[in-house]
C-alpha cells in the first residue's frame, strides 16, 4: 500500500520557532528593543478574531510583542488608511498585518498598498508582489511563502514539474504561482472560469488548492504520485481537497489542519523578526 509523505507544517513551524526565539533574544540583548507586530482587525468576523489571536500567541511564544488594533465594522477606507499611516510612522512597530478580509465596503487593496514595504511582513502590498515576482529583495506573501518553505523543507522537486494552482487571489493563488514559476515549474493557474478543470488537474505533478470550497478537488482528478498542497481552510477543519480519498493516490500531502496554516503564521513572525533585524542594523 502507498504510504504518502506527510508535509507536516505544524512540526516544521515549531522547529523554526526555536530559532526565532534565539533571534528575538539576540535583538533584545544587543539593542534593548523588542520586535513588535501590529495586527489590525476590522469588525468581529469570528474566523478573523481567531486568526489574529493565533498570530498574537505566536508572537508571545518567540518573545515578541503584538500590538492589537481593533476597529469597528463601520470603519471607512480613509480611517483605516490613516491608522496604517500612523503605524508606518511608529518607530516601535516592525511589522504590520491587516487581517483579511476586511468588511466589503472597504477598499482592501488600497489599504494593503498603504503599508510601508519595510513593514509589509504579510507581503500584501502590490509593490511587494511585483518585487517578489521579479525576484528583487522583498518580503513575501505569507501563505505562498509558507507553501514554498514546506515544499523545500521536504525536498519536493519543483523544477520542471507541471504544477496546477487552483485559485488566483492576490494573497494566495497569484503569488504562489509566481513563486513556483521562479523555481522553474511549469505553472497552470485555474479559476472559476477555467474550462475542463478536471482534465487539467489530472496532468499535474503538484496541485495547489486555494479555492475556499470544502473538498472541492476530487480524488478522481488526482494523478498517481501527485503532490497535494491544500491551502484551504473551511468550516469543520476541512481543506479544499478531498484528502481522505485522495491520500492513497498521492506521494505527499499537506494535512488540514497542521499543514499550510501553522507555517503561514510562522512566515509572518519570521519576516517581522527579519524586519526588526534590518531596522536595527543586525543583518
Ligand atoms: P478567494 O479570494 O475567495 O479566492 C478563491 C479563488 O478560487 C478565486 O481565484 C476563484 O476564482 C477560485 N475559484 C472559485 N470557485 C472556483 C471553481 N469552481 N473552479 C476553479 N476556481 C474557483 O480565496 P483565498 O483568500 O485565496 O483563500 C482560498 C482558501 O485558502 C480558503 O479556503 C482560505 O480559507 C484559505 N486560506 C488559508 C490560509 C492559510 O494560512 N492556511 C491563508 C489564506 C487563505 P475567480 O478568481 O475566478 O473568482
Amino acid at each position: 500500500m502507498n504510504t504518502p509523505l506527510i508535509l507536516d507544517g505544524k512540526t516544521l513551524a515549531a522547529n523554526i520557532e526555536k530559532d526565532l526565539k534565539v533571534r528575538v533574544q539576540r535583538i533584545k540583548d544587543i539593542t534593548n528593543e523588542t520586535p513588535v507586530l501590529a495586527t489590525i482587525i476590522v469588525g468581529n468576523d469570528p474566523a478573523s478574531v481567531t486568526y489574529v489571536k493565533m498570530k498574537g500567541n505566536a508572537c508571545t511564544r518567540v518573545g515578541m510583542k503584538s500590538l492589537k488594533i481593533e476597529m469597528p465594522e463601520e470603519t471607512s477606507t480613509e480611517e483605516l488608511i490613516e491608522k496604517i499611516r500612523e503605524l508606518n510612522r511608529d518607530k516601535n512597530v516592525h511589522g504590520i498585518l491587516l487581517q483579511h478580509p476586511v468588511p466589503g465596503h472597504i477598499d482592501e487593496m488600497a489599504c494593503f498598498n498603504e503599508i510601508d514595504l519595510l513593514k509589509d511582513v504579510d507581503g500584501v502590498n502590490t509593490n511587494t508582489f511585483g518585487r517578489m515576482t521579479m525576484q528583487l529583495d522583498s518580503f513575501k506573501c505569507a501563505t505562498p511563502y509558507s507553501i514554498m518553505t514546506i515544499l523545500k523543507h521536504y525536498n519536493i522537486q519543483i523544477e520542471g514539474k507541471d504544477v496546477v494552482v487552483i485559485g488566483r487571489s492576490p494573497i494566495l493563488g497569484k503569488p504562489v504561482a509566481m513563486m513556483l514559476l521562479n523555481e522553474n515549474a511549469t505553472v497552470t493557474i485555474c479559476h472559476s472560469k477555467t474550462k475542463d478543470l478536471e482534465d487539467i488537474v489530472k496532468r499535474a505533478d503538484i496541485v495547489v488548492a486555494a479555492v475556499g470550497k470544502p473538498k472541492f478537488v476530487k480524488a478522481e482528478w488526482i494523478k498517481e504520485g501527485c503532490v497535494l498542497v491544500d491551502a484551504g481552510y473551511n468550516q469543520g477543519n476541512v481543506g479544499d481537497i478531498d484528502l481522505e480519498n485522495a491520500i492513497e493516490k498521492c506521494s505527499a500531502y499537506t494535512p488540514v489542519p497542521g499543514g499550510v496554516g501553522p507555517m503561514t503564521i510562522n512566515c509572518l513572525i519570521s519576516q517581522t523578526v527579519e524586519s526588526a533585524e534590518r531596522k536595527l542594523g543586525l543583518i
